[in-house]
């Protein structure tokens, strides 16, 4: 008989008398009480209430109270929140966590690791790894395919600073990661029924390699528009509706376009140039995936998301995936705690 969250010495269980912080400054004055974060957060990560230890699974614990964690009977270990999380081996609160939460998932333009240690009183660093993870939590992965009500629009991107402008080192340490181009590629698909957007860094504009991704997401049959770059013209053989606009003579043709994408992209760029000041391409995936987030999950007429939704969603995405300093920077954390 497995345990049910109301036997644990203290109710977990929904505070449905609290009202939901719906601005950045009542997030942070609902967060500052520790246990009401701690209690928020385990809503989140048990939306079903049913808690189960994250190493085995069992459902049959004690809660300490005095020290927020469990005992699992299963494995007669302890354990808590943040174990299997990306919160796992951050030595900060949780009400530090929720406000960074809240920060990422809601600024338009994303926020720098500068202006999040300001706003919480953590180290740069510190802020720059709970971005880096918050940013994981943020990717999500589908297997549904996309095209399957209405037309997807495909495109790719060069981002990266201009070389002419860049200081030498850096220019030098691009152009041996990415060859002749020191800039990153960014392919993005965008279905114009849904609304929804999907996109990463790929390796090159290769035929094959942009193929692959289309025919990893985009149901067969499904319309599709491109630009007339020639990595898309066997797109026809492969059993979709494939339009192109050229780009030299034309942008719109009706409805085969794809300025969908493109102001994704730009808002992509803005996000990148303004907030970021330096993206090293190894972590351009995760910013990505972070405007992705905020724009598949902005306010429409249909879908009148705020901005205590998107935080919710995005901290109900945190279990499972984890993220460490040393996989993030090659290096210890023993700098890292401030
Ligand atoms: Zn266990």
């Amino acid at each position: 008989m497995s345990k049910n969250i109301l036997d644990t010495h203290v109710c977990l269980g929904y505070d449905f008398l609290m009202k939901q912080p719906e601005s950045l400054q009542e997030a942070i004055v609902y967060f500052v009480d520790p246990e009401r974060a701690f209690r928020y957060a385990v809503q989140l990560r048990w939306p079903d209430a049913r808690i189960n230890c994250p190493r085995c699974g069992a459902e049959k614990h004690s809660f300490v109270k005095t020290r927020r964690l469990w005992f699992c009977y299963g494995c007669k270990k302890q354990f808590t929140l943040k174990v299997g999380t990306i919160f796992e081996d951050s030595a900060l609160g949780m009400d530090k966590w929720m406000a960074a939460f809240w920060m990422i998932c809601n600024c338009k333009n994303g926020i720098s690791s500068y202006e999040l240690a300001r706003a919480i009183k953590v180290t740069q660093k510190s802020a720059w790894f709970m971005l880096h993870r918050i940013r994981e939590a943020m990717m999500v992965g589908s297997i549904t395919k996309m095209g399957g009500k209405g037309p997807v629009e495909v495109d790719e991107t060069f981002v990266g600073p201009n070389p002419r402008t860049m200081h030498k080192d850096r220019r030098a340490r691009q152009l041996s990661a990415y060859g002749r181009r020191p800039k990153a590629i960014v392919m993005g698909m965008l279905d114009r029924e849904s609304r929804q957007v999907r996109a990463r860094v790929v390796p090159n504009v290769k035929r094959e390699t942009l193929q692959d991704a289309i025919l990893q997401q985009i149901d067969k049959g499904a319309t599709v528009y491109t630009d007339a770059y020639p990595s898309y013209d066997t797109l026809a053989a492969q059993e979709y509706i494939h339009a192109t606009v050229n780009h030299v003579s034309e942008y719109v043709r009706g409805q085969v376009h794809t300025q969908g994408i493109e102001n994704f992209w730009s808002l992509l760029k803005r996000g990148l140039k303004g907030t970021y000041v330096a993206v090293e391409p190894f972590h351009l995936d995760r910013y990505v995936s972070e405007q992705v987030f905020r724009f598949n999950n902005r306010a429409t007429k249909d879908n009148p998301l705020n901005d205590g939704d998107r935080f919710a969603l995005a901290m109900s995405q945190v279990a499972g995936k984890r993220l460490t300093y040393a996989e993030l920077t090659g290096k210890g954390t023993d700098s890292l705690h401030s």
